[in-house]
């Protein structure tokens, strides 16, 4: 499944960049996800789960921040949201990539993100 190279990736970017001791107290990873990606949070929660077993990152858990899409376009300077189709089929709506407003081509400017935003470190003064 997509979900788990991509919940590997994020891991090992965290254990790459983070220091470990930081990393054994984090609590919480929040993760920026643009409307774009259409990705299963669910999916994605349980992969980093498991991704994370045995590792410093065991008693971690991703939490998201949706990043709605946002375009501007090259005909009309109109820069924000586009209309959405409801997919047929699918548990989602599909964004339309055209300008509401004009119908022209746009250029797509959030949306995209896949990123570690900040992670919650838990507080050891109990320690
Ligand atoms: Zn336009």
């Amino acid at each position: 499944m997509h979900e788990y190279s991509i919940a590997r990736e994020l891991v090992e970017t965290l254990i790459d960049q983070v220091d470990e001791a930081d990393l054994r107290r984090a609590e919480v990873v929040h993760v920026e996800l643009g409307e774009l990606r259409v990705l299963s949070k669910e999916a994605l929660s349980s992969a980093y789960d498991i991704t994370t077993q045995e590792t410093v990152l065991e008693y971690s858990r991703i939490e998201f921040e949706d990043v709605e899409l946002e375009v501007s376009c090259k005909e009309c300077d109109f820069v924000g949201q586009v209309n959405h189709e409801e997919a047929e089929g699918l548990h989602f709506a599909i964004p339309v990539l055209s300008c509401p407003r004009c119908g022209g081509p746009v250029e797509v400017k959030k949306g995209n993100e896949l990123a570690i935003r900040t992670l919650t470190i838990a507080d050891d003064d109990e320690d």
